[in-house]
């Protein structure tokens, strides 16, 4: 670990000391920046919040360094996602678009205050219920598709994240979160609102907003891929 990680590091467990000082209401604004935005009262011990939290953040300051792949080279801000503990759904998406490689946050841009409207039709919301990311850190140039080695590069960070996070479920959006967690060559229109696994968690794959927001035709289907991630939901408290 170089000096600049160790220092980010260093600072993200202050924060959550501070944070978690602050009690488990609101939003630690140090914490909120890097990328952690309100805990849910009472949905672990105190103890291993403490250290789930920590654990969290050392990723996000590993994400913040990384140099493990060509991508590194060409971003402006690396992305290691964001939300609440023990969240309700995790969103995992591709990976970070331009506004987000501009401002540290996913799903900033179009694609992500759509994300939010169906989100809130579901009646969730990212303050209290969501941790939102990616399989891909770092923006990979012109918005392409990522390199089987960028993503294997990046993959861990995220199967770190989810065992941590313990979603009740995951909802991938597009073909090729879909595709590299299901380690499937299938499209996104035959496996979408088809119940999977991922780490023992529920998972359903369903399509990316972006795609929605260009082929109207589209918002049919993710509807009823909402209303089967809201069953599954309500099958796993
Ligand atoms: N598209 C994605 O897949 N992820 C983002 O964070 C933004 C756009």
């Amino acid at each position: 670990m170089d000096k600049e990680l160790l220092e980010r590091y260093w600072d993200l467990l202050n924060m959550s000391e501070d944070y978690l000082r602050c009690g488990s209401s609101g939003t630690h604004p140090s914490l909120a920046q890097a990328g952690f935005t309100g805990l849910k009262p009472g949905t672990a011990s105190p103890e291993s919040r403490e250290e789930r939290l920590a654990a969290l953040g050392k990723i996000a300051a590993e994400v913040t360094g990384c140099t493990a792949c060509r991508l590194c080279e060409g971003r402006n801000h690396a992305v290691p996602g964001e939300g609440v503990l023990d969240p309700v759904i995790m969103i995992i998406g591709e990976g970070p678009g331009a506004e987000e490689d501009k401002s540290g946050r996913p799903f900033v841009g179009p694609a992500g205050r759509y994300l939010d409207k169906w989100m809130q039709a579901i009646g969730l919301g990212r303050e209290n219920d969501l941790f939102i990311g990616n399989v891909i850190k770092c923006r990979p140039p012109g918005n392409r598709d990522p390199l089987p080695d960028e993503s294997a590069a990046c993959r861990s960070y995220l199967d770190r994240q989810i065992d941590i996070l313990k979603p009740r479920v995951i909802l991938t959006v597009g073909r090729i979160a879909m595709q590299l967690l299901l380690e499937t060559g299938d499209g996104i229109g035959k496996r979408h609102g088809r119940r999977s696994e991922y780490r023992g968690i529920p998972l359903l794959p369903t399509y990316h907003p972006s795609g929605v927001l260009r082929n109207p035709e589209y918002r049919a289907p993710v509807w009823e891929d909402l209303k089967a991630l809201q069953r599954l939901i309500g099958e796993h408290h």
